[in-house]
């Protein structure tokens, strides 16, 4: 393994869904949901496999009606005019999407700012990218994450490529106010950098609705928006994502995907072209299911002795082990199993600054209800 890569070792993912099948655990670790999305776009799916549609390489930017539905989604949800043929890049996934970016935009030597807790492929794809990350911390405050404008100021340097952005915020469910992401974008702006915003909990927002960073003043040339199929459509193993930006961003991140996967997921892009002109109740009833499942689960977490910060978004709940009498996150999810059945992730994994991740942990609610009864009552024998 080369020098890039030898510190990310195998992903926290895998370990830990590896460790709830061992043990028989539920598994509130990965984010996957345990029910499959609309019956109609699986039979859509079903369809187009039929029909013999995307069983052979389909074109490199992505079949026209997903690309044209992407359009349409994006200038029906936002009042975003994006040129299908153009500035729409179908991807495998938002992972594909990300590392494309990455690997198009950063030279070697350039810094990538990235939120910290982060996602854990952004690191990875920094660095295959050449690129140096520099992680600007949000700190939680009175049961909320938050983002210091200043300390994100202060980390622009000259050297200074991009913001990797995400919102709404995987681990810690933040969603950056309006106020916030005007602030990123004035900042982008006024020191000429691009904005790589991954938007894939777009429409898991329940408080509020959700604000793509592309929509603040100068943004439109200087941003590149990843959103997915996988969490909007809870089809995680279709791997169907998508970018939008001006088409120099997009044929940049197009010359870097063509040389990954070229092209993925065929018949599913059929299926998720149908899914993206679902009606907004579809969207709405996904929403609020998972609203009341961050409800179940952090009281039933809250009640179990855990602080709980409660997300606006996303379908994780973070929570501070310290009231338990724990500290280090790694030794409590990997005794998790054992002690009541629960796998859970530590988000020390997500961060540079270890120390600053080491007592939260993050709790998946995208499952059965019954399931997270279960895993509440499990999680109560703790105290
Ligand atoms: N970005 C974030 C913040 C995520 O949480 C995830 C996924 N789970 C991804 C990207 C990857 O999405 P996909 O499965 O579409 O590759
Ligand atoms: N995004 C999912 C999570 O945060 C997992 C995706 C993966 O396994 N790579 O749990």
């Amino acid at each position: 393994l080369n020098r890039r890569l030898a510190e990310f070792g195998t992903t926290i993912f895998a370990e830990m869904s590896a460790l709830a099948v061992r043990t028989g655990s539920i598994n509130l670790g990965q984010g996957f949901p345990d029910t499959d999305g609309p019956d109609e776009v699986r039979e859509a799916a079903v369809r187009a496999l039929r029909d013999g549609r995307g069983n052979q390489y389909p074109p490199g930017p992505g079949v026209p009606e997903l690309r044209t539905a992407v359009a349409r989604h994006q200038r029906e949800w936002y009042g975003l005019a994006y040129d299908p043929d153009t500035e729409v890049l179908v991807t495998a996934g938002a992972t594909e999407a990300i590392a494309a970016a990455l690997l198009a935009l950063v030279e070697p030597g350039d810094e990538v700012i990235a939120l910290e807790p982060y996602y854990d492929s952004y690191a990875a794809c920094i660095a295959m990218a050449g690129g140096t990350r520099v992680p600007v911390t949000l700190h939680p405050r009175d049961g909320a994450y938050v983002l210091d404008l200043d300390e994100l100021r202060d980390a622009v340097t000259d050297r200074t490529r991009l913001i990797l952005l995400n919102s709404p915020h995987n681990p810690t469910g933040t969603v950056l106010t309006r106020e916030e992401l005007a602030a990123v974008a004035a900042l982008a702006v006024e020191r000429d950098l691009l904005v790589v915003t991954d938007e894939v909990y777009e429409h898991l927002v329940f408080e509020g609705e959700h604000t793509p960073i592309v929509t603040f003043p100068g943004m439109r040339e200087r941003t590149v928006t990843i959103g997915s199929a996988g969490k909007t459509f809870s089809f995680t193993g279709w791997k169907v994502g998508w970018v939008t930006a001006a088409a120099p961003l997009v044929a940049a991140v197009r010359s870097a995907k063509q040389f990954l996967t070229y092209v993925a997921s065929g018949p599913f892009q059929y299926a998720v072209a149908e899914a993206l002109a679902l009606p907004r109740t579809y969207f709405d009833g996904l929403r609020d299911d998972l609203r009341a499942k961050r409800d179940l689960l952090g009281s039933g977490l809250a009640a179990a002795g855990f602080e709980v910060y409660r997300p606006a978004g996303t379908y994780f709940v973070t929570t501070d082990i310290r009231p338990l009498g724990e500290s280090d996150g790694f030794a409590f999810c990997r005794a998790l199993p054992e002690r009541c059945g629960v796998v859970a992730i530590p988000n020390a994994v997500f961060y540079d600054h270890r120390d600053e991740g080491a007592p939260f942990v993050r709790f998946a609610f995208c499952k059965r209800t019954d399931v997270l009864e279960e895993a509440v009552s499990r999680l109560k024998g703790l105290a």
